[in-house]
């Protein structure tokens, strides 16, 4: 693979949002009723080198909701506070082929979770971070999240009250991982953690920064500080890779062949370690949940920076 420069990667995030801000498919998510709120034609691209280079178009400072894809962190910050074992001994690793807050999906493996990100492991997860209380566990989540992002982030409370008032399914998702002894402690308690972390507001550049501490190998790009140990970051790409767009990961790596992971507020992340992370975000959702713009921006991209992981 022929070294990137920064130019070729600045062209490509240019031209990836020219090339798709007129695309009108999809739409906003609004079973959590905040997000069809959110204006559809926002949309913003980055790319974040692991040198600390970053090239951006469009709405890149607007905050939306991280929703999923804080699921990739908590993950992360699991693997670093209790080892690769003690995880998969509660959460699994492999894809469910069903929508991510499939209930269907906790009973083919006698109430096992399957991955980290989908909802009934993202649940377990979030219950798996060491903690003395409710309010430590917060804070070492938001902490972790605000690393990676190089600041301080915080939760959008209209996105946090308006998913708490609809999430009945995750609840009842977090009660059934209860009976199997698959989640620690409260249910309850725990799906509000998680509805917490899903409802952290995040630009465009921070979510950049965010996969950049990955594609770094576990270190922030613009902040020098490492926030996980390196050997963690192939374990969580291995499962953005099989499971980070739910059950259309099959052709998106098919089509672009990088690991990836979207979120119903319309942000993406994906990357390839140590040579180029990339976020896009753009609210219409297609039929799985995963945002139409920044996955033509994310596929576009990656074909121009020769970021396919099946490729020579
Ligand atoms: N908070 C959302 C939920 O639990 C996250 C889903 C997503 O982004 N796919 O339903």
């Amino acid at each position: 693979r022929a070294p990137l420069q920064p130019d070729t990667v600045a062209q490509a995030v240019a031209a990836a949002h020219r090339h798709f801000a007129g695309l009108r498919e999809g739409k906003n998510a609004d079973y959590i009723p905040y997000l069809a709120s959110v204006p559809s034609d926002l949309y913003g691209v980055v790319a974040v080198a692991p040198d600390g280079g970053v090239a951006k178009a469009g709405d890149v400072g607007y905050a939306f909701s991280i929703q999923s894809i804080c699921k990739v962190f908590n993950m992360a910050l699991v693997l670093e506070s209790i080892g690769p074992e003690a995880l998969l001994r509660r959460v699994g690793s492999e894809a469910t082929g069903l929508p991510f807050n499939s209930v269907m999906a906790l009973e083919m493996h006698r109430g096992k979770p399957q991955n980290p990100l989908v909802n009934a492991g993202a649940i377990a997860t979030v219950s798996l971070v060491p903690a003395a209380s409710t309010e430590e566990r917060w804070s070492r989540i938001l902490g972790n999240m605000s690393r990676c992002a190089g600041r301080q982030l915080d939760v959008n409370d209209q996105v946090y009250h308006s998913e708490m008032d609809t999430n009945q399914r995750n609840r009842g998702i977090a009660w059934l991982l209860r009976a199997r002894e698959f989640l620690e402690g409260d249910p309850d308690a725990t799906v509000d953690l998680y509805t917490r972390a899903c409802s952290v507001a995040v630009t465009t550049q921070d979510l950049g920064m965010m996969m950049g501490t990955l594609v770094r190998g576990g270190v922030n790009p613009a902040t020098g500080e490492r926030v996980f140990k390196t050997e963690n970051v192939p374990r969580i790409l291995s499962v953005m890779a099989t499971a980070g767009l739910y059950d259309s990961t099959g052709s998106w790596m098919f089509r672009v062949g990088v690991p990836a992971k979207s979120g119903v507020g319309g942000g993406i992340i994906a990357g390839m370690p140590g040579r180029l992370a990339l976020a896009a975000f753009s609210p219409p959702l297609d039929d799985f949940g995963n945002s139409v713009r920044a996955q033509a921006a994310i596929g576009e991209i990656a074909a121009a920076t020769a970021l396919n992981l099946f490729e020579d």
